[in-house]
């Protein structure tokens, strides 16, 4: 599905990817974890085109076509999805207006049919409510004065709508109570299929207890240092980054 070949990238002038090589493959789940400031969310922000990175060297390669020179709308209409680790807050824009919009220019790409405002709001409430998501947020603004717990049910909402192929999904568990990661947890294996690839970064084993990884791959100073199976979840809790040379 994507292959990372030799990643360069920066944030600024500040070199933070670092000759990252990563093979994700379709139907599969990959796991990345990793110390704070490896590059983690550089990586997921590289993978989607977001302009705060700049790609020095290397490509990245989805369905068989390079997409670094490729306009971040143009990877989300391909299907490339991120759930952004800080989702953002957009007053006066709403919820609803937002997702529409994205669904529908998704559909109109792929040659489906657009939803109308109707069906739009009727699909989103009902996904909603299997998220356990107050249905007032769909009209709110998007994301503005969402708790922690709203803003990761929404970026799931917004997932089980635009159906992508490739899902990042960057510290989607971080600060869940545990009916949220239940219910985000819930929504992730609902379309989980062996046509899409899951790229899953977080620091904690619990959402992989709901979330069966097949790949786990330590991120460390901006490159792939490690792939393992699951059983390294286990080993990393236990032993920490540090130790990982001594594996
Ligand atoms: P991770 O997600 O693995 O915790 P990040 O990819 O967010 O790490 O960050 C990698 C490094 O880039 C960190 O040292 C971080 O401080 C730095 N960084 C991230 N965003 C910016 C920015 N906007 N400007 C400058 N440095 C940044
Ligand atoms: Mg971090
Ligand atoms: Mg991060």
């Amino acid at each position: 599905m994507m292959e990372i070949k030799n990643l360069h990238a920066n944030i600024g002038e500040k070199n933070i990817l670092k000759g990252l090589n990563l093979c994700l493959e379709k139907g599969k789940v990959h796991v990345i974890m990793g110390p704070n400031g490896a590059g983690k969310s550089t990586l997921s922000k590289a993978i989607v085109g977001h302009y705060d990175i700049t790609v020095t060297e290397g490509d990245i390669f989805y369905k068989g076509e390079s997409i670094v020179e490729e306009a971040p709308e143009m990877r989300a209409l391909k299907g490339i999805f991120l759930s952004f680790q800080n989702p953002v807050e957009i007053p006066g824009v709403s919820n609803a207006y937002f997702l529409r919009t994205a669904v529908n220019a998704k559909r109109k790409f792929e040659g489906k049919e657009e939803l109308n405002a109707a069906e739009f709001l009727r699909e989103a409430k009902r996904l909603a409510q299997e998220l356990g998501m107050k249905p007032e947020l769909i009209t709110r603004s998007l994301n503005e004065g969402f708790s922690g717990g709203e803003k990761k049910r929404n970026e799931t909402l917004q997932m089980l709508m635009l159906e992508p192929d490739f899902i990042i999904l960057d510290e989607i568990d971080s600060g869940l109570d545990i009916d949220a990661l239940r219910a985000v947890s819930e929504g992730i294996n609902k379309i989980k299929d062996e046509n899409r690839t899951f790229l899953i970064i977080t620091h904690y084993s619990r959402i992989l207890e709901y979330v069966k990884p097949d790949y786990v791959h330590v991120l460390k100073d901006g490159k792939i240092v490690k792939t393992a199976g699951p059983e390294l979840v286990a080993e990393l809790e236990e032993k920490g980054y540090t130790a990982l040379e001594e594996f």
